[in-house]
């Protein structure tokens, strides 16, 4: 379906007397046998000429040239072929010139992701010895590599990124400018930087990306606070066994990451790792309570049976309950004790929560306690959540049950 919306703008290009090629990631993607993410035309029609050709198209980048095509589920994205003027804050060039297919792939970060495809001769088009890479799983820059990181900064990350997930080595000058320019990635903006990690932490090399962040010194700007406790060989072996499960969710992968920092450098630096990264408060205090229920949701016994009930019924507790049951025995807790916790949080759902994650109604109320004889206060208030606690342990039956416990603690 996302082919045929690709054919249509290709040949409404075309017919328009217009050059159009497929261009980029999509390309080395068709090349390796894999799922495209998304899918970039290259053209020599400039951003007016293209928006003339499609009623909903959208300029998103005029002086950059591109302009998106909307889908009802995906989008195309076409781009005026281009060279990139002199790069200003270490991510976007200050000027780019329409230019030619040629100059367009040497503006493009690594030779794998600088090819074009034409899909009436169906030919690749190389200008950078992309093919070759490919077929020898290698991630080079393209031209010289520092001046290309230099020029971006963001490209750092994006060759790790790119390493782990389509499995390529990077070739050795590449990842020597890694190493020696590594610092330069705090001139990137945190929520690409996250972006680049989540991408990372998906990718079934997930250990492997890792282990290239720590090699290449990115960690030690991304993640300073794992410098001091940890060794690089600990950092190494302790994430690396968690990230070999292979991630299956971007949610569950990222917990991962944190999992054994939050181990060794505390929950709540974890959590103000997140914050930096942008994460949203609500990702950030999700993460933050999973790990700091570890306890609770795995070694049930330990805990107090409603205090538990109450986490079930938590917002986060789904996610919670979903990272430490994927991999029982991980965690820090025998896989048989594991195992008998989540036994017992599945009946306690299914019958204290009856299946909905929403605690069942108090039998009694503030208002219940001061009419028969309680002050406001503190004390009112521990009596009314002790009340609430032996109602979920199924020890105060009823609400009379309840009244009459209450008296008696007056
Ligand atoms: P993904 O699988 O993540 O979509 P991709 O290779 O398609 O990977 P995109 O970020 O979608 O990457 O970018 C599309 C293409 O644009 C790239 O293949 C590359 O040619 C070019 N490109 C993207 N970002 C940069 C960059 N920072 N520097 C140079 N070229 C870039
Ligand atoms: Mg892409």
């Amino acid at each position: 379906r996302q082919w045929n919306a690709v054919e249509s703008v290709y040949q409404k290009l075309k017919s328009s007397g217009f050059k159009a090629l497929l261009a980029g990631g999509c390309v080395r993607d068709l090349i390796m046998n894999r799922e495209p993410n998304d899918f970039d035309i290259a053209t020599d029609a400039i951003p007016d000429q293209v928006a003339a050709l499609f009623s909903n198209a959208l300029t998103v980048g005029r002086e950059f040239g591109v302009t998106i095509i909307p889908f009802d589920s995906f989008q195309v994205e076409v781009a005026t072929f281009r060279v990139d003027g002199s790069y200003k804050d270490g991510r976007r060039p200050e000027t780019v010139t329409f230019s030619t297919p040629e100059e367009d792939a040497k503006r493009r970060d690594f030779t794998v992701n600088a090819l074009f495809y034409d899909l009436d001769t169906k030919k690749v088009i190389d200008y950078v010895g992309g093919e070759k890479d490919i077929a020898a799983k290698i991630i080079r820059a393209v031209g010289d590599p520092e001046k290309r990181f230099e020029e971006d900064k963001l490209r750092l990350l994006r060759a790790v990124r790119f390493a782990a997930q389509l499995d390529f080595q990077i070739e050795p000058q590449t990842f020597t400018a890694v190493q020696k320019l590594h610092a330069e990635v705090k001139a990137v903006a945190a929520e690409r930087i996250r972006d680049e990690l989540v991408k990372l932490v998906k990718t079934k090399q997930a250990d492997r990306g890792y282990e290239l962040l720590l090699q290449s010194g990115l960690t030690s700007v991304i993640f300073p606070e794992f410098q001091k406790p940890w060794s690089d060989q600990q950092i190494t072996t302790k994430t690396s066994a968690l990230l070999k499960g292979g991630a299956d969710s971007s949610e569950i992968g990222f917990l991962n990451l944190v999992f054994e920092a939050a181990q060794v450098v505390g929950v709540d630096v974890v959590r103000d790792l997140l914050k930096r990264l942008k994460s949203s408060n609500q990702e950030a205090e999700a993460v933050h309570w999973t790990l700091k229920s570890r306890e609770l949701i795995l070694d049930s016994s330990k805990v107090r049976l409603a205090t538990l009930i109450r986490a079930l019924a938590h917002p986060n507790a789904e996610v919670c309950e979903a990272f430490y049951d994927s991999r029982p025995g991980t965690f820090g807790v025998p896989k048989d004790v594991h195992e008998k916790s989540r036994t017992m949080r599945s009946r306690l759902k299914s019958t204290v929560l009856k299946g909905s994650r929403t605690l069942p109604e108090r039998f009694i109320s503030g208002d219940d306690l001061q009419s028969i004889g309680f002050k406001k206060g503190p004390s009112l208030g521990e009596t009314l959540e002790e009340a609430f606690n032996l109602q979920l342990e199924d020890k105060l039956k009823s609400r009379e049950d309840a009244i009459r416990w209450a008296e008696l603690r007056k």
